[in-house]
């Protein structure tokens, strides 16, 4: 497996427009400290775990934060350094707000509600997932090509089971323990999935209903170029929602955008690529036919 974005035989060989450089407008998440997040807001930092990020709402040094997802399996220990280095030690969130129940955003969730003894707010379509009662169907392997969606086949797909700590988020309504943020539903990636948005300073969450890296390949996975994709190929089974939800986040014209992988992104240049790809959806996003 050489050349990182080499794609899977079979997949989609034109060279897609949605790779648009968006060096200028990147915020860095090379911090130098593998325990800090990085602030991307007075009340708003993120943190990668692995391939995936995890986002901090509060100001640093105040009780009453909220975690949101909760990164790859493994992740529990860099998950609380970086809270502990942001909100101080021993300081649990008041909340963990899901934006969808993959395993790679509920990794450490077990664990994470188990020591806190916090509760978790998902959509109630992601419930079932959340519970124990319903597995993800299984991705496709080889959608978008490149390592990552080959190794798709392998990742975890039974249900993590927090009943005891699951709480609901209501769609449009504020997002529980944080002032002035609004539950977006942006399904398609997975039927409940969310995105979180706040309107004073049009920063949105968006989870991986639009991502900022190509995470079908294990080369932008790792290099984290900043660049703005449709949700991962492998994962999505509703392309029509998925679509829809992609053009109701670019109407919002976000200024912050914090996906659930690849880089923070910011400002103009952004919300073009976000209006294109919005537009251009079904030859930018979709799988082609296979
Ligand atoms: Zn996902
Ligand atoms: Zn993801």
């Amino acid at each position: 497996m050489r050349g990182g974005n080499a794609r899977a035989a079979g997949a989609v060989t034109t060279r897609m427009p949605e790779q648009i450089p968006l060096a200028s407008s990147s915020i860095a998440t090379d911090s130098g400290d593998m325990d800090r997040s990085e602030e991307v807001a007075p009340d708003l930092a993120y943190k990668k775990t692995a391939i995936v990020n995890v986002a901090f709402y509060g100001r640093p040094g105040e009780p009453g934060w909220v975690l949101i997802d909760a990164g790859m399996p493994g992740s529990a220990d860099a998950i609380y350094r970086a809270a502990a280095e942001r909100f101080g030690e021993n300081v649990p969130p008041s909340a963990i707000v899901l934006t969808h129940g993959h395993f790679d955003h509920v990794g450490a969730l077990p664990e994470l509600a188990a020591e806190w003894e916090t509760p978790i707010y998902a959509h109630r379509q992601e419930h079932p997932y959340l519970n124990g009662t319903r597995a993800y169907p299984p991705p496709r392997p080889g959608a978008g090509g490149g390592v990552m969606s080959r190794l798709a086949g392998l990742y975890p797909r039974q249900p993590v089971n927090v009943a005891r700590w699951l709480g609901l988020l209501s769609e449009n309504a504020e997002v529980p323990f944080m002032p002035g943020w609004r539950v977006i539903p942006t399904p398609g990636h997975t039927p409940g999935h969310v995105s979180l948005w706040r309107e004073a300073d049009r920063a949105l969450i968006a989870g991986d209903a639009v991502i900022s890296t190509r995470q079908e390949s294990a080369y932008s996975v790792l290099a984290q170029k900043p660049e703005l994709h449709g949700p991962p190929q492998y994962y999505t089974p509703d392309w029509n929602a998925a679509r829809d939800s992609a053009r109701k986040l670019a109407a919002l014209e976000p200024e912050l955008l914090l996906t659930g992988h690849g880089p923070a992104l910011r400002g103009a240049e952004m919300r073009e690529a976000l209006k294109l790809l919005a537009r251009d959806f079904d030859q930018i996003a979709r799988p082609g036919k296979s």
